[in-house]
């Protein structure tokens, strides 16, 4: 570990800003995915005796080594608690703590940093929406509106508050594509809707949904959306207030930061109407055993010590975003998503579970009298890592009439080799099972 040096207090203040000015950004648009795969480490180890192949991004992406870097320099020369010490280091740590919600900031365009909550995830965070909006604006006989392919961490919290209030989840259906079915939707919309709960990009089937136009929607009937961008922020730029959407939630480890970081975006005035999820310290003005007075945004919602290190790591995360072109990066995961479609659907017995026109690089399958697991199970024994299962999203699986898929991600740092290396597996998956 390198010496830990005594900066004064002037450059713990640079901390932040400096970091923050914009780094110098390739935007030649051509991605040199080899280049972005040196920023990887974990992408050049062996598994199983092959270099691996890891198409399991959706779950969790890789991490850049500047992440890994800024978050061994909190814990080597920074660590300390926030927002409590007068002292040198919790200054340190706090430097680093805020200037990671700036970066979340710019990251989404916010208008302010206050309106961007730390959490541990998307789970926790549709769950504090849940507590926090939704136990105390909606009640008996309301409705709120999600979709048939949400994923569990949307679904469950609303049955969770729908049970204790007497009010009424509704589904808005998908067609045979995995598209929503947005007519549906218009007709859901009446005077008891009270939320409306989308996900942004399924992480079951790949589809982008027109949440722009969902949001414009609802807001015509008064309605407030949530929107789950757990798969939304690593695959598209994120523009809160071009969306118009209420809360925009999102998971830290999906987007090349470290588990633990995640953020809760919301309107201020709807923030600031809402009651605390969690109570304890750190989010009070005062407390007596009479009364206790909460504090003012974000820290109302931020009880107790927060994951410091990762949420720097995830201010980190946004840097690396920052220092690569975004555009490229974007475009490059809609060719391999084209590349890996066209050559896994040439193989006869696989079936896309999940063709929408809008999609991202998530592609879901089903290999006839294949059970996924045993895909993952042989694909892993080749040094592939992808996921079977029903990716926390059983309904989505009801709805096809299926067990299960297998699951391949893409991100910007995977390549069209890969992609072949992964159909070649399937090829030999398919043998063994003849
Ligand atoms: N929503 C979607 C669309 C997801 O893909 C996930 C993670 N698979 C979640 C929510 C839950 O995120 P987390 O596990 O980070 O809380």
């Amino acid at each position: 570990m390198a010496a830990v040096t005594e900066p004064t207090l002037v450059d713990v203040e640079n901390l932040v800003e400096a970091a923050l000015t914009d780094a110098p950004v390739n935007t030649s648009g051509a991605w040199d995915v080899e280049r972005v795969r040196r920023d990887f480490p974990v992408l050049s180890q062996t598994v199983n005796g092959k270099p691996l192949v890891y198409l399991d991004s959706a779950a969790s992406a890789q991490v850049p080594q500047v992440v890994i870097d800024r978050g061994s320099k909190y814990l080597g020369e920074e660590h300390s608690n926030v927002h409590r010490g007068v002292h040198y280091l919790s200054q340190r740590a706090t430097s680093a703590y805020e200037g990671a919600r700036e970066r979340v900031r710019r990251f989404i365009n916010a208008r302010e940093s206050l309106e961007c909550i730390f959490v541990r995830g998307c789970t926790e965070g549709i769950n504090l929406v849940m507590h926090g909006y939704g136990r105390k604006f909606i009640g008996e006989g309301d409705e709120i509106i999600i979709s048939a392919m949400e994923h569990h961490s949307n679904i469950v919290p609303w049955q969770m508050l729908c049970e204790e209030k007497g009010a009424r989840l509704r589904v808005i259906p998908i067609n045979d594509r995995g598209e929503l079915q947005l007519d549906e939707f218009e007709a859901l919309l009446n005077e008891r809707t009270k939320l409306v709960s989308i996900i942004h990009i399924s992480n079951a089937l790949g589809t982008i949904n027109p949440v722009k136009e969902i949001v414009a929607t609802a807001h015509k009937h008064d309605v407030p959306v949530l929107v789950d961008g757990a798969q939304g922020a690593p695959h598209l730029t994120i523009d809160v207030q071009d969306l118009d959407c209420d809360f925009y939630i999102l998971s830290g480890h999906k987007l090349f930061a470290p588990t633990g970081s995640g953020v809760v975006y919301g309107k201020r005035e709807l923030l600031e109407r809402m009651n605390p999820f969690i109570g304890g310290g750190s989010m009070i003005r005062s407390v007596t055993f009479e009364k206790t007075i909460y504090a003012g945004l974000p820290d109302k919602f931020e009880a107790g010590t927060p994951a410091i290190a990762s949420q720097i790591g995830l201010g980190a995360a946004i840097d690396y975003l920052g220092s690569i072109d975004r555009a490229a990066a974007i475009r490059y995961e809609q060719e391999l998503l084209e590349y890996a479609t066209t050559r896994l659907n040439e193989i006869e017995g696989v079936t896309i579970i999940g063709t929408a026109h809008e999609k991202a690089s998530v592609i879901s399958f089903t290999v006839d009298d294949v059970h996924p697991h045993d895909i993952g199970t042989i694909l892993d024994a080749e040094g592939i890592a992808i996921r079977a299962g029903h990716h926390c999203a059983q309904p989505v699986m009801q709805r096809f009439q299926i067990p299960a898929t297998a699951r391949a991600s893409f991100a910007f740092y995977n390549t069209r080799e890969e992609a072949d290396k992964l159909v070649a597996a399937i090829k030999r998956v398919i043998e063994v099972f003849k």
